[in-house]
């Protein structure tokens, strides 16, 4: 494909765009694989590429400029056989420009895929769970087994193309007669006639049913993502292969725990006696009861970290932490016997209490740092 494009097509440097049409038009003409064999395919290739080219001012100028690389990637050697056939096409009409049979075609087509919704809860994406669903689907029919035809028949071989699924006429053109190929109209390229289509699915070879499938939620899901379960679609048109089915994850929220990345989180009150003289809580966790030791002098928003009982890692088969934020519940109503010791508390703390009123500089501001950075 080096050689100059110019002397491809046998013109001169200076050849006018009719020069260069002419000139291709009479190569074309002897060097089509449909007239000239199979051998000459590679040389048809070269004149349609340098026509190609030189028929495009644009493309025709970069080619001077800087010769084949100049143009770019887009239509090197080989790169766009579709496009010679195109050129061919627009210059001798369709009819000329297929010649490879292909068979017939099968009627069997690919299934659509599906996306259905899944709602799971949070303790089956933290664990993963096997969960049935049921869809609205196309099934292989069952009394044909997807043949489309009705039990005890069976296709025909179609007559008009012999069951290739294609016909082959002979042309007239310029170049003189050419066979030419197209897809058989009787048998709509299929090669076979089905006289008698199952009743059933009217000869489509599905049925549209309800099926119920097993989804394997994957431990530690994210809210939103999805699963591509392979051939469990839609069955295609003629029983054709099944497409894909995709599940979507949606995790309801949960009355206790919130999930953020693989920790969950959660908070418990702790009366300010407790948080202040220490104490042991038994929590309910997705891994059950669990012990949370509150120290002496837990300060509210606290948080308590339990190791490995967040969510597990997708793929990892590790999980996250659980935290434990520490709400500490003060006394909203206290009798006089518990404010009498409140006061003899203050009083052997030393706190500066003067009439119910607590003086600035001793410590009234705490750092603002530390509680909004909980
Ligand atoms: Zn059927
Ligand atoms: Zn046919």
């Amino acid at each position: 494909m080096s050689s100059n494009y110019y002397d491809v097509l046998g013109v001169q440097r200076n050849a006018s765009p009719e020069e260069i049409k002419r000139a291709y038009r009479k190569l074309a003409r002897e060097t089509h694989p449909d007239v000239a064999g199979a051998g000459s395919e590679d040389r048809f290739k070269q004149v349609s590429r340098a026509y190609e080219v030189l028929s495009d001012p644009e493309k025709r100028q970069l080619y001077d400029l800087g010769g084949e690389s100049a143009l770019g990637n887009n239509g090197g050697p080989g790169a766009g056989f579709g496009g010679f056939s195109d050129i061919f096409e627009t210059f001798f009409g369709a009819a000329a420009g297929a010649s490879n049979p292909r068979g017939p075609v099968p009627r069997g087509r690919r299934g659509q895929d599906a996306l259905v919704p899944l709602e799971i809860d949070l303790q089956e994406a933290v664990f993963g769970a096997a969960r049935e669903i049921t869809v609205n689907t196309a099934v292989v029919c069952p009394t044909c087994s997807g043949t489309c035809c009705r039990p005890g028949t069976s296709p025909r071989t179609c007559d008009v193309c012999g069951g290739r699924g294609s016909v082959q006429r002979v042309a007239r053109s310029f170049l003189g007669q050419i066979m030419t190929t197209s897809p058989c109209a009787m048998c709509q390229g299929h090669g076979t006639i089905i006289d008698h289509p199952c009743t059933e699915c009217s000869g489509d070879g599905r049925v549209r049913t309800r099926r119920t499938i097993t989804v394997d939620v994957p431990a530690g899901v994210e809210n939103g993502a999805r699963l591509r379960m392979p051939g469990a679609g839609e069955v295609g048109p003629g029983a054709g292969p099944a497409g894909d089915l995709h599940v979507e994850f949606r995790i309801k929220p949960h009355a206790r725990f919130t999930r953020r990345g693989d920790d969950l989180l959660c908070s418990v009150q702790v009366p300010m006696t407790a948080a202040a003289l220490g104490t042991v809580l038994t929590i309910e966790t997705f891994d059950g009861p669990r012990e949370v030791t509150i120290k002496p002098g837990t300060q509210p928003g606290h948080t308590e970290v339990i190791k490995g009982l967040g969510v597990t890692r997708l793929y990892h088969h590790t999980r996250g932490d659980l935290k434990v934020f520490v709400d500490v519940e003060m006394p909203s109503k206290l009798d006089e016997r518990q404010r009498q010791l409140l006061n003899e508390l203050a009083a052997l703390r030393g706190e500066d209490r003067v009439e119910g009123r607590l003086t600035a500089g001793t410590g009234v501001f705490s750092r603002l740092k530390e509680k909004i950075g909980l």
